[in-house]
């Protein structure tokens, strides 16, 4: 899942892109509203978070163009001010929470998680499953024939992404945008070994095995119910 964090202030900024990469989040972070809006409009993030205050393009400003530009991803604002009527200003904008500076990252996290389900359907809200392989979204757990799998950070968004979009093969470079903030770069082995502790996880030990290499394209999950 990506994630776009706009905040000018440093630490706060570098505090919430390292929090969220290690919660298994690919981060962009902009230091400005201008930026921020830039890479809100060119890019397909899950969820963004705006600082109120920044100079140039307030928070405000960042929120009004991405509706305008008719993107409905979860926003939530991050404010020094408690006061009611901003509170009401980023609800009326189309803002979907809003965190009072300082807050514990646990919250700020908690909140994120609640953002991203509200926007999946309903049916597929909480557990995401192929065959006895089950990923729960809420706990984040993996379970595969009840037995309790620990997955890594990592290991768990690319087990998600492979379950989100069962079926299709994912390219290689699609996988490396989407789990690792990085460009596909062909020498690196990141995604082969990363996969390979994935499967060595989920589908060695069991029957049927539901990760598959489809050479020279990438990767695909399937359930036996996909099967040709
Ligand atoms: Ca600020």
């Amino acid at each position: 899942m990506r994630l776009l964090v706009v905040e000018d202030e440093g630490k706060t900024g570098d505090y919430l892109k390292q929090g969220m990469a290690e919660a298994g989040f690919v981060v962009d972070l902009a230091r400005s509203g201008t930026a921020g809006l830039q890479l809100a409009l060119t890019q397909d993030y899950d969820l963004a978070i705006l600082d109120v205050m920044l100079p140039g393009l307030d928070g405000w400003g960042v929120l009004a163009g991405i509706r305008r530009a008719g993107k409905d991803l979860p926003v939530l604002f991050l404010s020094a001010r408690d006061q009611v009527e901003d509170r009401v200003k980023g609800l009326e904008l189309g803002a979907d929470d809003y965190l009072v500076k300082p807050f514990a990252f646990t919250e700020l996290l908690a909140r994120v998680r609640t953002l991203l389900r509200r926007g999946v359907k309903p049916s597929a809200a909480e557990f995401l499953r192929a065959a006895d392989l089950e990923l729960d979204l809420m706990r984040r757990r993996v379970t595969r024939a009840g037995q309790r799998m620990d997955l890594t950070a990592k290991e768990f968004s690319l087990l998600e992404l492979l379950l989100r979009r069962q079926g299709e093969v994912l390219p290689r470079s699609l996988i490396a945008s989407q789990v690792w903030d990085m460009n596909f770069d062909s020498d690196t082995n990141v995604i082969e070994v990363a996969m390979r502790r994935l499967r060595a996880k989920v589908d060695d030990p069991f029957e049927p095995k539901l990760i598959r290499t489809v050479r020279g394209m990438g990767y695909v999950l399937e359930g036996p119910d996909c099967e040709p």
